[in-house]
């Protein structure tokens, strides 16, 4: 027997957990929320230092693979997304950023209404429980705990100096009026664990009776009738089965996975649909078109003594560690392992940073060892350098008609003008950063690039052989009001009733930052879209 609900959200992510919850709220409304992934029980999800290991581990999460990227040598690139309850929410570095004012007002100037950052800044607020408390920049009272991260392993105060000594200026909160400078990080951490959308939406929501969560539930296809969304398809237990939605369906499934279920649906470009066999049901060519993900290379360097977050990796501290963050949630497990921010204007004339220096007080690779049975960790810090306002587009396709296989992905990296150069700008800029006192003298030498690649040349061949992204994608399904959108200002599927999509895929550009507040604010404003209610007033700003 097909069950009805009022909505059927496919996806528990950072958008769609928040969806589901809020839509919820209403004990009239019926909701079915599908996930392809399990629970989020993995036992490291929780534990901020550990998430490197989760985010690349085979539990909770998908691990696809680009095509080949031209531009860096042809490499493919791993590309981890969370499987799971809370979806990327669940893996990811749990910075806390929500982009620039202004990337807002741009999505407003191009005709999507309700977008200005002053307008969506009460779904910000809305969502957060932030260590400031209520402000005018900040919410006291959301599910999502934000807190900022601090302790001496961090090396906050050398790098703060540094960054002044250059002309940086301190920034108190990145995510208030102004984002430029350096600030310390803030995190989706609450008393040391993980805050997911998951954690923070989902399971106080799970314990409503008109709520379904399944997962397991693998979707493979949205079923249309006369242009409306009906129904949803979806393989659970080995079993096919399919749920009715009386109202509308949600497409919540990430930049990769709304756009591939739009697809296998026959919502598309028709000639790449009928080039696999589906029979195109709506044209809407934009699907899976101007895929964008910001670019990244680490920069890092080895320090004269035993400092920063890796002596912690010891095992027998790291098993000390363990055991302090498990009873309180504090010690230096409870980091996230990122100390500050560092968002700055890498050129003149421009009205807001293009670059983002995530500053570490450890390697990206470092691991726990054994001593006398493996190789220990050096003592390192490390930057991963990112330019933000990138150009180049890429691509989401089917690679089969099969839901199973994961879709082909081409983030076509530096193949617009300016990218390559506001990458190899950055790096110099990092590297200016840390030759300053008093950070340099704690330093050895330089690890990555390494002090033999100095000219803009060397620079390039640096990152074309080892940039990748920041698994921040998006625009794969934008809003907009142009025939390439696939998703209209209210996120309705253009030329389909009943069908939206709420995720990162209907950003039309990546804000300046990190893409899960926006996912969450997506979500929040989501739900105040679909049950009709009146837009809240924007905030007024300085
Ligand atoms: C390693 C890593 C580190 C990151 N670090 C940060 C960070 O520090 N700060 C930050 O702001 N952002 C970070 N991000 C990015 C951020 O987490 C994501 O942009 C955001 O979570 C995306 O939210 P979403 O709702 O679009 O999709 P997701 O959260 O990915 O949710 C999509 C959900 O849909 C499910 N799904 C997909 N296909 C189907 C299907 N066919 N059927 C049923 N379910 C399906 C998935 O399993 C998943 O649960 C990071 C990402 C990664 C991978």
């Amino acid at each position: 027997m097909e069950r009805t609900f009022d909505f059927i959200i496919v996806g528990a992510g950072s958008s769609g957990a928040v969806l589901a919850a809020r839509l919820s709220e209403d004990p009239a409304i019926s909701v079915l929320l599908l996930e392809a992934g399990g629970s989020d029980r993995h036992p490291l999800q929780l534990m901020p230092l550990a998430f490197p290991r989760v985010a690349l581990g085979n539990v909770g999460t998908w691990q696809f693979l680009s095509e080949p990227e031209p531009a860096l040598n042809g490499r493919t690139l791993g590309i981890p997304r969370g499987k799971t309850l809370g979806g990327t929410s669940s893996i990811n570095a749990m910075i806390a950023v929500r982009g620039n004012r202004r990337d807002f007002d741009d999505w407003a100037a191009q005709g999507l209404a309700g977008w200005s950052f002053s307008e969506v800044l009460t779904y910000f607020k809305r969502l957060e429980s932030h260590w400031r408390g209520e402000t005018s920049w900040h919410g006291g009272n959301g599910p999502v705990g934000i807190s900022r991260m601090e302790g001496a392993d961090l090396l906050w105060e050398p790098l703060l100096a540094a960054a002044e000594a250059t002309g940086i200026p301190y920034c108190e909160d990145p995510n208030g009026a102004e984002q430029d400078g350096i600030s310390r990080m803030e995190s989706t951490v609450a008393k040391g664990r993980r805050t997911s959308s998951a954690r923070a939406y989902l399971h106080p929501a799970m314990k409503r009776p008109n709520l379904t969560v399944e997962t397991g539930a693998l979707v493979t296809r949205i079923a249309v009738e006369n242009d409306r969304a009906t129904a949803v398809q979806y393989e659970r237990g080995g079993q096919s089965q399919s749920a009715r939605a009386s109202s509308e369906i949600v497409l919540c499934a990430g930049a990769y996975g709304s756009p591939q279920i739009l697809m296998l649906s026959g919502i598309g470009d028709p000639d790449e649909l009928s080039a696999l066999d589906i029979e195109p049901v709506h044209e809407l060519p934009g699907v899976g078109r101007d895929l964008a993900d910001h670019p990244v290379v680490i920069n890092e360097w080895e320090l004269k003594q035993d400092r920063g977050l890796t002596r912690h990796l010891r095992f027998d501290r790291a098993a000390k560690a363990a055991a302090q963050w498990f009873t309180g949630g504090k010690g230096p497990f409870a980091y996230t392992g990122t100390s500050a921010n560092i968002f700055l204007r890498s050129t003149e004339g421009i009205d807001r940073p293009d670059m983002q220096m995530m500053c570490l007080p450890l390697s990206g690779d470092a691991r726990m060892w054994v001593p006398g049975l493996q190789r220990r960790s050096p003592p390192r810090i490390s930057v991963r350098t990112g330019y933000l306002p990138l150009k180049s587009r890429g691509w989401v396709k089917l690679r089969s008609t099969d839901p199973r296989d994961a879709p082909r992905i081409f983030l076509n990296m530096f193949s617009a003008p300016g990218d390559m150069e506001g990458m190899v700008r950055s790096i110099h800029i990092t590297r200016n950063i840390y030759q300053q006192s008093p950070l340099a003298e704690l330093i050895s030498h330089e690890v990555l690039p390494g002090e033999a690649v100095k000219s803009d040349a060397q620079l390039e061949e640096f990152v074309r052989a080892n940039a990748t992204h920041r698994a921040h994608p998006g625009c794969s399904c934008r809003m907009g009001t142009d025939e390439g959108a696939v998703t209209d200002a209210q996120l309705r599927v253009r030329g389909i009733e009943g069908l939206r999509v709420v995720d990162a895929s209907i950003m039309p550009a990546l804000p300046r930052g990190n893409p899960n507040l926006p996912c969450m604010m997506i979500g929040e404003k989501a739900a105040d879209l679909m049950l009709g209610r009146e837009p809240p007033a924007p905030i007024p700003l300085p």
